[in-house]
């Protein structure tokens, strides 16, 4: 067997997406380590804290099947265990995600630090679900040579267009009928030819469902994460309000991407 580790972070409430992290995980090392740990440092609202989905006997026993051969459930003082010195993720920590969430990326970053200490995994995935955490993650590890391999799994969606997550059990059938406004405006500005009318069919499709709040809708360059000024690698995020219930999804404007049913 050999001395390698593959690490999938994870909040718990496991779906299909992080299933799909474990299967990318298997194919870096024998050994697939899960962490299930809802971090508070990265919760902006003490509600969406208290109420987010927790059934660790079940993840434990979705993360087993699909292929973790270590899992791992720390608790607040194992991860921080005195004073907590939280990482800066720059200014890009302030944008997008980071607007109505102050604080969250650094709570971000700092809790990757600390289980990549724990772990000392070779490699690490990340979902493509959230795009910029997952761009603010590779840049810090890049920028303080962290020994540490980030690895890009593609977002998963349900059969109907809805990114998988775990705050989708809070939705009524109604309002996941709003939410799908998302991977509908998405399909459409990711098939438009030039940048201008991706936008502007990425805000107007959005804006056309009275069910669902805009956060922001923007095209950024993947590389930069500025915003793009050609469709060439750049990518559509979304981030919006469902009755309460905060919905995150982004599309590539090259390909359509994968779906999957739970
Ligand atoms: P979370 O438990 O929400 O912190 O997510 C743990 C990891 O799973 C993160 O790297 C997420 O980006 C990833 N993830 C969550 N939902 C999806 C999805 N629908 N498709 C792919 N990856 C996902």
């Amino acid at each position: 067997m050999s001395e390698t580790k593959a690490f999938v972070p994870t909040m718990g409430a496991l779906h299909a997406g992080h299933l799909s992290l474990i299967e990318i995980a298997k194919s870096f090392s024998s050994n697939v380590v899960v962490s299930i740990f809802v971090n508070p440092l990265q919760f902006e609202n003490p509600d969406d804290l208290a109420t987010y989905p927790r059934d660790l006997d079940r993840d434990i026993a979705k993360a087993r099947e699909a292929g973790a051969t270590e899992i791992w459930s720390p608790t607040y003082d194992e991860i921080y265990p005195g004073e907590i010195a939280p990482i800066s993720s720059g200014d890009l920590g302030k944008k997008y995600e980071g607007v109505g969430r102050e604080g969250h990326f650094d709570g971000v970053l700092t809790v990757v630090d600390r289980l990549f200490k724990h772990i000392a995994p070779q490699w690490a995935v990340f979902g493509e679900k959230d795009f910029q955490q997952l761009f603010i993650i590779k840049r810090w590890v890049k920028s303080h040579n962290i020994p540490v391999e980030i690895v890009a799994a593609p977002l998963i969606r349900d059969l109907d267009g809805l990114a998988l997550s775990s705050r989708n059990v809070r939705l009524s059938r109604e309002d996941r009928k709003a939410a799908l406004v998302i991977s509908r405006a998405l399909r459409q500005a990711t098939s438009e030819r030039s940048i201008e009318s991706a936008r502007d069919r990425l805000h107007d499709v959005l804006t056309s469902e009275p069910g669902f709040t805009l956060d922001y809708a923007e095209i950024i360059n993947e590389d930069n994460f500025e915003p793009a000024t050609s469709s060439r690698k750049g990518r559509a995020l979304v981030a919006g309000w469902v009755n309460g219930v905060r919905l995150l999804d982004n599309m590539p404007m090259s390909s359509k991407s994968k779906v999957v049913a739970e």
